[in-house]
């Protein structure tokens, strides 16, 4: 039996994206190092493939996350009350050993007279999960960016995520999840809207 390329989802938007021999020529000295050897059949275009897959997951470095808090709704009928977006599916990449980092977050915020589009809220998300990680900042980055661009009463985002580097190496810990959170405003200073807030979430 044999494969074409689209079996290997080479189909998708970076398909004809050149890559520098560079590129190419590092993931061939990584497979050297890993231990096999980078001109048998299977691994030939392999350089190539994983070096498309990098952009992609890398894509938020071609974007500015806040552009999409841009276009906000002012008439919203005197609705203030909280706003709440939950198991949000993203992946991102740990920067200490560039592992897939995959989880679901929680984001909410309290408008402030400025409410965006639902899913504005995952898109800001992506945005700075697709770039290299650690859990924290990526937590810290969606609450600061809805705070400084909605001027809401509170933002609390809150990320429960699974680490390659844990689970596939070193203790390996497969199941075991990491939860951040990271609260602004009414939800860190009042201690019923921050109850509120983590009860809707399911914490
Ligand atoms: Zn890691």
């Amino acid at each position: 039996m044999t494969h074409d390329h689209d079996d290997y989802g080479d189909a998708g938007p970076m398909a004809k994206l050149p890559v520098p021999d560079d590129v190419q020529e590092a993931i061939r000295t990584l497979i050297r190092w890993s231990g096999d050897d980078p001109s048998r059949e299977g691994l030939l275009d392999t350089p190539a493939r994983v070096a498309r897959a990098w952009k992609e997951y890398c894509l938020g470095y071609q974007e500015e996350p806040a552009y999409h808090l841009s276009r906000t709704f002012e008439e919203v009928g005197g609705y203030n009350e909280l706003v709440l977006l939950k198991d949000i599916p993203f992946q991102s990449h740990c920067e200490h050993h560039m592992a897939p980092i995959t989880g679901k977050a929680a984001i909410a915020y309290m408008p402030n007279e400025r409410v965006v589009g639902i899913s504005k809220l995952a898109r800001v998300l992506h945005g700075f999960a697709q770039r290299l990680q650690i859990q924290e900042r990526l937590t810290a980055e969606v609450a600061q960016c809805i705070w400084d661009n909605l001027q809401p009463q509170g933002v609390a985002v809150v990320i429960e995520a699974q680490h390659g580097c844990m689970t596939g190496r070193g203790v390996k810990t497969p199941g075991v999840g990491m939860v951040t959170s990271r609260l602004i405003g009414c939800f860190l200073d009042d201690s019923r809207s921050r109850k509120e807030v983590l009860s809707l979430m399911g914490y």
